[in-house]
């Protein structure tokens, strides 16, 4: 593939000044997406099943390294790039992109995140070991990781310690609890898990966090309960259990404690999630153009064929309105999107953690805006399930549900942060 080519599609992230390799990464990304993705998303979302076919290709492209540090063996994409191509894995699939969202993250915290957060001479050292480790499971065996944080509780918002525990054992950790909403549940080969370190004193701290992965075969792991939801069927995301489960002291993926300081260094690890959705914008605004344009054929989902009879629907001023409406809506969301996703970095400014906050809400408010706007102006036949307009519709309501940074969340923070400095108190 010539990188210097410019791009025949105009990526989901709008058209920027790309770096070569961003550009390759990209058409990679569409390619797979519109011709593998697309066509069997309606498979996983009826059967609520995982996406194992498109992991195969993810893998086979060399997706499933994208963020595995080049010196060991993986692309070594950085946080701007990574957020560019899930944001076009989205336009095609978002169960497949949020999931390997779940697995990216994975590799990213521990790798290009990890660079980022502050540690000893000797916690560095530990971590540079234990990642290279879990590296080469991704690299060498093309594993998955999930990220099962979700208890139900205050936890996975931040608020409170997690109810999962680790308790130090010789040679390692007996993890014990539960998580819920776990995305590749049955799915992936290891589920980093946050849980809290049991000091045996009563008094769980959220400082005592640690990152710790449990893989899928260990004695005393299950899975349990249905996967029936609205939207993001694909994803899997059923309860895991810890039942005395043993895992070495090589499974953790952070060192004690560098968790809550990362979480804090690095607010932009949570938004991660919201590629998918502007993902999903992207699919709603670019099926209406095309149904609008007569260019679908609404009895088959099909692209009209030349001599065939279209129903054109463009030349109603409301319509016209309505695009207008749905196209000024992702201009502003891929705008935040962009300028967040460049100045994403350790330690942000109060004005960049404003912008992440707003970027973050506009995108997952606004996929789902975007998608009803799609439907109210594509009208009664575009619902369908033949056509992907009403998945894409569910899909896109579950952004806002995610934790920590959901929407409620997301502006009970900006709230706060703006009116109270840090320290702050009224009494
Ligand atoms: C499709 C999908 C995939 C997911 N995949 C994963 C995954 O892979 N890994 C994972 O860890 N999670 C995942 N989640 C879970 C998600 O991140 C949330 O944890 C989940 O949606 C929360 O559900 P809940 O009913 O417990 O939420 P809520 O009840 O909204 O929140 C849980 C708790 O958080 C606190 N809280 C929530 N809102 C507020 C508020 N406004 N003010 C103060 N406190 C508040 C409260 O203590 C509340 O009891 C997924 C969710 C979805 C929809």
């Amino acid at each position: 593939m010539d990188t210097n080519l410019p791009l025949s599609f105009t990526p989901a992230v709008g058209d920027l000044p790309f770096t070569a390799r961003q550009r390759s990464l990209l058409s990679l990304a569409h390619e797979l997406g519109r011709t593998r993705f697309a066509p069997r998303a309606a498979q996983w979302d009826e059967t609520a099943t995982f996406p194992f076919a498109n992991y195969d290709d993810l893998r086979d492209a060399g997706l499933l390294r994208l963020c595995v540090p080049e010196a060991h063996g993986g692309l070594g994409a950085d946080y701007a790039t990574y957020m560019m191509v899930a944001a076009e894995i989205g336009r095609f699939c978002g169960a497949t992109a949020l999931t390997w969202n779940m697995h990216i993250s994975s590799t990213m915290w521990t790798g290009v995140l990890a660079d980022g957060i502050a540690m000893t001479d000797a916690e560095r050292t530990e971590h540079a070991r234990r990642s290279a480790l879990h590296f080469g499971r991704v690299v060498n065996h093309g594993a998955i990781y999930a990220q099962p944080f979700s208890e139900g509780s205050a936890a996975a918002a931040g608020r409170a310690p997690f109810g999962t525990t680790a308790k130090k054992v010789d040679g390692g950790w007996r993890i014990n609890g539960r998580k819920i909403f776990a995305s590749l549940a049955g799915a992936a080969h290891y589920y980093g898990v946050l849980c809290t370190e049991d000091k045996g004193d009563e008094h769980p701290d959220a400082r005592d966090t640690l990152y710790i992965s449990v893989p899928a075969t260990a004695p005393g792991f299950s899975i349990s309960g249905d996967w029936d939801p609205l939207g993001m069927r694909g994803t899997v995301s059923r309860n895991l259990h810890f039942q005395d489960v043993f895992v070495s002291d090589d499974e953790q993926l952070m060192p004690r404690g560098i968790y809550f300081k990362g979480a804090q260094t690095w607010p932009a690890m949570f938004f991660t999630l919201s590629p998918t959705y502007l993902g999903l914008a992207n699919a709603a605004y670019d099926f209406t153009v095309r149904y609008l344009r007569g260019e679908i054929n609404e009895a088959t989902g099909a692209p009209v064929q030349p001599g065939e009879r279209s129903v054109k629907r463009r030349m109603f001023p409301t319509k016209q309105i309505a695009v207008a409406q749905m196209r000024i809506q992702l201009e502003s969301m891929r705008a935040l999107f962009t300028r967040a996703i460049a100045e994403a970095r350790p330690n942000p400014s109060k004005d960049e953690r404003m912008r992440l906050y707003a970027a973050h809400f506009s995108v997952m408010e606004g996929a789902n805006d975007i998608a009803r706007l799609a439907i109210r102006t594509c009208g009664g036949q575009s619902m369908m399930k033949h056509l992907p307009l009403e998945r894409l519709y569910r899909d896109s309501r579950c952004g806002s549900l995610m934790l920590p940074w959901t929407a409620e969340l997301v502006l009970d923070r900006m709230g706060r942060e703006t009116l109270y400095e840090a320290g702050e108190r009224d009494d």
